[in-house]
């Protein structure tokens, strides 16, 4: 029966398919870029031919491809070209400068050099580097440093005559340390050219695949018909960016989108229009834009049919979110429409019975809870500490959740993300809110169907179910069986997308 023939076999596996109707299987069978069969082993001469290719997965765990509802993939590609200074990478200032002097010998004199990812509270020295420090490591080439949290930045001595801040170099001078997005700064400094983004980009794709990410969600509050582009040239170039792409776009670019004959969902599989970003206040610098502003934008969006991503970063926010939520439904109603809630940091339960009057769906981030575990114990009132990121309850009043990485805010492994969930500890092993705890499985299913759903594709991804996109996922062991502990160690050992093996350990 050559019909049945599979392009590729992966068998001897345990097979998680989030499939209710078939949950676990031994093999996944794949043909023309989509699930064929999934069964036994005892089943692999039915869709077995002399084209097959077939893989011995040695009992390791295959689950549908991750899907990262919530993420920046410019962003990742353009911190990828940066000299990686992240707590994981360096312990003090003095390895920040080894690693910039490292790649100033690697560089001609005079060419910028970018660093990035510092956090100044897991340096050994609980500062902020300063020029002079990053002239002891690059006296000769123009650097600039960028804290993680992208709104502080260092700049050197020659950073700083090239951008012309110069002051009286005996009295006043700057320590070359700037809080907030500084003009000048940003003017100043050249971007990236188009070789080195399409370089980074190669980076950060071969990063999402190791960490068995299939799909993308580019959440950019500022993304237009330029990214939409840059996305369609990086899809032309042959392997360069296998994961598929569901691009939002900032309020602001909606006219011009529709303009250009795009809507919501215009594309295919690969690369689609995913929806509106809605973030007047990363626009406008104000942390609480005015309710009419956020009804009005939310109502063009709505009637102009695109699912709409509110940026929701606090509790003031995810109610003036609600209200227009309540508002634009009013106006038109829409039972299924999916509209989203982005971070959801804290949320009371108050406020989550709010969200079941009008049923959003929360795109949340839980490796956060991990990383600013230490953080948010020091800087958020305890009675609230309680409503961080409350998977588990947001889970039990029914209302949808996908899980997402946020990347480069975070990293990007959603095995942290999901140990996380489970778990709710932070760095030093403190749990937060255990009720708030959910079972390996659910954040699995939240960090594939949920995102499928997110973006309106749960009938062709998030599950492994025959007709399905073939996006799978491979790893070395079963969140479900491990200790807890473990979760946070498991390895992506394949990617598969379109039924291709895109990334290999
Ligand atoms: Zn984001």
């Amino acid at each position: 029966m050559t019909y049945n023939q599979a392009d590729l076999i992966l068998y001897n596996a345990r097979v998680i398919t989030l499939d209710p109707n078939n949950p676990m299987a031994e093999l996944v069978a794949v043909k023309a870029g989509k699930i064929l069969a999934t069964g036994k082993n005892s089943d692999i001469s039915s869709f077995s031919g002399l084209r097959t290719k077939l893989v011995d997965c040695r009992k390791m765990t295959i689950i549908p491809g991750f899907n990262d509802a919530h993420c920046h993939p410019i962003g990742q590609a353009i911190t990828l070209l940066h000299i990686d200074c992240s707590s994981s990478s360096v312990k003090s200032i003095a390895d920040i400068k080894k690693r910039i002097r490292k790649q100033a010998q690697e560089t001609p004199a005079g060419k910028w050099l970018r660093a990035a990812q510092y956090n100044e509270f897991d340096l050994a020295e609980k500062r902020h580097p300063t020029r002079w420090e990053l002239d002891e490591a690059a006296p000769d080439h123009p650097v600039i440093l960028i804290h993680y949290s992208a709104g502080i930045c260092v700049l050197n001595s020659m950073a700083l005559r090239l951008i012309g801040i110069n002051r009286d170099p005996v009295s006043s001078e700057p320590d070359g340390i700037f809080f907030g997005k500084n003009e000048q700064v940003q003017k100043g400094v050249p971007p990236v050219s188009d070789e080195e983004l399409e370089h980074g980009i190669k980076l950060a794709s071969r990063q999402y695949l190791s960490f068995g990410i299939t799909s993308l969600q580019d959440t950019g509050w500022n993304n237009n018909m330029i990214h939409w582009q840059t996305y369609q040239k990086f899809k032309s170039r042959e392997g360069l960016l296998p994961n598929r792409i569901s691009m939002l776009i900032g309020c602001d670019a909606m006219q011009n989108i529709i303009d250009n004959g795009l809507f919501m969902a215009y594309g295919d599989n690969q690369l689609r229009i995913g929806g509106v970003k809605l973030a007047l206040d990363e626009k406008t610098g104000n942390i609480h834009p005015p309710q009419e502003d956020i009804n009005r934008q939310a109502l063009l969006a709505h009637r102009a049919g695109f699912q709409i991503a509110f940026h929701v970063h606090d509790q003031h926010n995810l109610r003036a979110s609600l209200t227009a939520l309540e508002l634009i439904l009013r106006h038109i109603p829409k039972p299924l429409h999916r509209h989203r809630l982005e971070h959801c940091m804290i949320c009371s339960p108050d406020e989550i019975a709010l969200m079941k009057r009008t049923l959003p769906l929360v795109v949340t981030q839980p490796a956060f809870l991990h990383f600013g575990g230490k953080n948010f114990m020091e800087t958020i009132p305890s009675d609230k500490l309680n409503y961080l990121f409350p998977a588990g309850s947001l889970g039990r009043s029914g209302l949808q959740v996908a899980f997402s990485s946020d990347s480069p805010m975070n990293t990007c492994n959603p095995l942290l993300g999901i140990y996380t969930a489970v778990t709710r500890k932070e760095t030093d092993g403190k749990t937060l809110a255990p009720e708030e705890r959910i079972s390996p499985i659910d954040a699995l299913r939240m960090y594939t169907l949920g995102g499928a759903y997110a973006s309106y594709e749960e009938n062709i991804k998030g599950t492994i179910t025959p007709g399905k996109l073939a996006d799978l996922t491979v790893l070395n062991k079963d969140p479900n069986l491990v200790d807890m502990e473990e979760i946070k160690e498991i390895t992506v050992m394949m990617t598969v997308i379109d039924g291709k093996i895109v990334w290999e350990k």
